[in-house]
């Protein structure tokens, strides 16, 4: 219950103008300023300097330009073209080839079809070069789009890309056989948006255990999957499963947020697990902090030390 509220007070003020223009300012302006503990920084060079940490400790990374719902033909142009500058920047880097991006960033609530031939310009300049792209999940209005998408992208012969799926929603153990059915990879998360009660479970166990169900499908079934998860309790899940089911550490991968449980993410790669980390960077990168802050609000106080440190 205590989740949903939270999420809930996070989401409204994540609609807040002024908290946006406030955090803008203070946000990143300094190595040190508070956003910096979950954003790589404003811009794609800042992004490939925490790639290169994090290679050098052992993990690889997903680098995703922050930004969504844009509301005009010509900002969804401009995330594309940003999307194949960033390709190139990651080529030149040397770094690990991974990205991950939003349907609504390429222009999804204004044109479908203009989000699909944004998100193929992409994909015909990704895939040569050996990335791998993938679609994260919005919130429940765009689940089936979303999905839907995939699948047609998938059948033209798009195989460098993945999708994510949420255990909060109710539907999501079906997506997952319809999924593992393509062939293609999943990244398993519990859900990071406020959703109604009519599509998702609304308490904490509930999605913890769809989470569980998931999981084991996802290793028995799927294809390279990647378990996204800060929760200790499902790490363990996931390991003991993989190894009853005899999996070599290189079958799935986990997954963490840039600047979330650091401490797991060094531990895992010293059992001799793989583990990437979602690397957001960007201008836009108001909600998603507020995202980060809605799941842990102990969160607050960190951003608060944060502020008042800086004055
Ligand atoms: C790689 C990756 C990609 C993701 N992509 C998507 C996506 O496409 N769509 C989507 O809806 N969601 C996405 N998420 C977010 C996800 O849905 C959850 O909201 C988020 O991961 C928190 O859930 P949890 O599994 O870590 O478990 P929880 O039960 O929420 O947390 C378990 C523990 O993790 C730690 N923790 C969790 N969140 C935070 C935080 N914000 N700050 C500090 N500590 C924290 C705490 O120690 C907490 O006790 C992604 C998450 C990851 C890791």
């Amino acid at each position: 219950m205590l989740d949903s509220a939270s999420k809930t007070f996070f989401h409204l003020l994540a609609q807040s103008g002024s908290l946006k223009r406030l955090a803008s300012r203070y946000g990143m302006r300094r190595p040190s300023s508070f956003a910096r503990r979950f954003i790589a920084g404003e811009t794609v060079e800042e992004a490939i300097v925490a790639a290169r940490a994090l290679e050098a400790r052992g993990l690889t990374h997903t680098l995703d330009h922050l930004g969504e719902s844009v509301a005009t033909l010509g900002e969804a142009d401009a995330a594309t073209r940003e999307y194949l500058a960033i390709l190139a920047a990651i080529v030149d880097a040397g770094i690990g080839r991974n990205i991950s991006l939003k349907l609504t960033q390429l222009g999804l609530d204004v044109d479908k079809a203009s989000a699909i031939d944004n998100l193929r310009k992409i994909l015909d300049r990704a895939e040569p070069a050996g990335f791998f792209v993938r679609i994260d999940m919005e919130n429940s209005p765009y689940t089936d789009v979303t999905l839907e998408i995939f699948e047609t992208l998938w059948q033209q012969g798009c195989r460098q890309m993945g999708v994510v799926l949420q255990s909060a929603l109710y539907r999501s153990e079906q997506d997952l056989a319809r999924i593992n059915a393509l062939g293609a990879r999943v990244r398993l998360v519990k859900g990071a948006y406020k959703e109604p009660k009519s599509v998702a479970y609304q308490r904490k166990e509930d999605v913890d255990a769809a989470y569980e169900r998931m999981l084991k499908v996802l290793l028995t079934q799927g294809h390279y999957p990647a378990i996204a998860t800060h929760d200790p309790h499902m790490i363990a899940i996931a390991r003991r499963t993989a190894a009853e089911r005899h999996l070599p550490s290189d079958a799935f991968e986990f997954q963490m947020l840039y600047g979330i449980r650091r401490d797991l993410q060094t531990q895992l790669v010293a059992d001799g697990y793989r583990v990437r980390i979602y690397v957001p960077f960007g201008r836009e990168w108001f909600p998603y902090f507020m995202r980060r802050l809605g799941e842990r609000p102990a969160n607050v106080g960190f951003v608060l030390r944060g502020i008042l440190g800086e004055k």
